[in-house]
């Protein structure tokens, strides 16, 4: 279980939904994500809900999303499209429940990719993190560019160039950089997104802070 859904006091930001969607752009080839976002997904479902509801929900997918959320391919590619129709499925079956379900899905897969907990902040691991994620960005999406900067709080991360982006898709980042934060020790996390490109703007930047 990931720390952002343990944690007491306050609760992980609710999305932000609205904005304009588009799940496949002009290039076809490069609106694909890495497969072992699929595992993050699975692990939170079998946690949540168990094997019978993550077979309750893979029949309401698609045959291919279903494939890939049923035995996720660490290093396969797989269309941004069947992400989004999985969280927006998994969203829509927990939302009741747990409000917040897209940060903790997001949480769940920096839980799979970071393992272990720190256990007071290590500042420079957590930047060295976000910088990692910034510099390995091409080996989890095909799309895009990022850039990592150091705040003197915390720090910056400035996605641009998306030919294909969903609010799904920020709302799941929002508790990836939460479960970051707290992972590597850190307290009082705030995550901001700032601008986004659902809603026109050049880049999704979220900004993030720690003590
Ligand atoms: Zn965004």
């Amino acid at each position: 279980m990931s720390l952002l859904a343990e944690r007491k006091g306050p609760p992980a930001p609710l999305p932000r939904l609205e904005g304009k969607e588009v799940l496949i752009g002009s290039d076809p080839s490069i609106a694909k994500v890495k497969g072992v976002m699929f595992g993050g997904r699975k692990a939170f479902l079998l946690a949540t809900v168990g094997e019978a509801g993550m077979q309750e929900l893979v029949a309401k997918l698609s045959p291919r999303t279903a494939q890939y959320t049923k035995t996720p391919l660490a290093s396969g590619w797989c269309e941004f499209e069947t992400l989004i129709e999985l969280d927006r499925a998994i969203y829509e079956m927990l939302k009741a429940k747990y409000p917040n379900v897209l940060a903790l899905i997001g949480a769940a897969s920096a839980e799979l990719g970071i393992g272990r907990v720190y256990k007071s902040l290590d500042s420079e691991e957590l930047t060295k993190f976000l910088e990692n994620i910034a510099l390995f960005h091409n080996q989890y999406q095909k799309f895009g560019a990022v850039r990592f900067e150091k705040t003197p709080s915390g720090a910056r991360m400035i996605y641009s160039k998306y030919p294909c982006y969903s609010p799904i898709f920020c709302a799941s980042a929002f508790g990836f950089f939460l479960e970051a934060i707290l992972r590597h020790g850190g307290t009082e996390p705030t995550v901001q997104e700032t601008k986004c490109q659902t809603l026109g703007d050049p880049s999704c930047t979220f900004e993030m802070t720690w003590k």
